[in-house]
């Protein structure tokens, strides 16, 4: 499965408990004043590839801790691939985080 995203970062303290490695999804309708990232906002800017590649690229960070923290953008915007994301890096031990915009009862269908 495919899904956009903006970037990845190793060595990331500002986002959640430890020491983590963060990927940036692409998308976000929200357009929040004072919003960190912008550039998310738009999905044709997003880098398309596959979830085997993401997980690829935070393996081939060889951080010494397995935590993984999901942003944005609106990660949940992509729900599929990010299902499959998770259970793939869950099932690799991985400690997952994952930010998002909306309360429970309003994750759109
Ligand atoms: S929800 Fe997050 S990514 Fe989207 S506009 Fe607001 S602050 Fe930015």
């Amino acid at each position: 499965m495919e899904l956009s995203i903006a970037d990845i970062k190793e060595l990331r303290y500002e986002d959640g408990p430890g020491i983590r490695t963060t990927i940036f999804f692409q998308r976000c309708n929200r357009r929040c004043a004072g919003c960190h990232n912008p550039d998310t906002w738009n999905i044709d800017k997003g880098e398309k590839i596959s979830v085997d590649e993401v997980v690829k690229r935070v393996l081939d960070k060889k951080m010494p801790y397995k935590r993984v923290s999901i942003s944005g953008g609106e990660s949940l915007l992509q729900r599929e691939a990010l299902g499959e994301l998770i259970f793939k890096l869950f099932n690799l031990g991985y400690d997952i985080g994952l930010y998002t915009s909306y309360e429970i009862e309003d994750i759109p269908k």
